[in-house]
């Protein structure tokens, strides 16, 4: 079994259609979405969680590149700009996964982008702009 946040980003003439619903029905994945949008250009973008094996994975990401839906890792999404963090720890409590956190030791604010939903709570809340949407 395996699990992947992925990004997924859909042309407008896809936009309508049960895509998503066929990666259940035909390759066995279970998915949990973590955040849906469709941008001004009218794309569909999807941030979703894919649970399966291994090779109905493999299948279902060849389906969906098949059909033009371009597929990117979460964690290329949010960034950190390290030089503009003051490591003032407002993010710590704004995100809701734990994705930035203060290290004891040296008391600094670690950004764990294995973490991270994308949910983008932390790029309006800290005050020096360092947390970055990249798509
Ligand atoms: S809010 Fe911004 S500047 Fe402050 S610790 Fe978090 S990322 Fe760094
Ligand atoms: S985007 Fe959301 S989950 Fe990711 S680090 Fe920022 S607040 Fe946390």
């Amino acid at each position: 079994m395996i699990s992947k946040r992925i990004v997924l980003k859909f042309p407008s003439k896809l936009v309508d259609k049960p895509i998503v619903y066929k990666l259940v029905k035909d390759f066995n994945l279970v998915f949990n979405i973590l955040r849906a949008r469709v941008t001004p250009e009218e794309e569909g973008e999807l941030v979703i969680e894919l649970n399966g094996e291994k090779h109905d994975y493999a299948e279902g990401i060849k389906y969906l590149q098949n059909l033009g839906v371009k597929i990117q890792p979460l964690s290329q999404d949010i960034t950190r700009d390290e030089k503009r963090c003051t490591h003032c720890g407002a993010c710590i409590t704004i995100c809701p996964t734990g994705a930035l956190y203060m290290d004891k030791d040296t008391m600094k604010i670690i950004f764990d982008a294995e973490r991270c939903i994308a949910c983008e709570l932390c790029v309006k809340g800290c005050p020096p702009r360092a947390m970055k949407v990249k798509f």
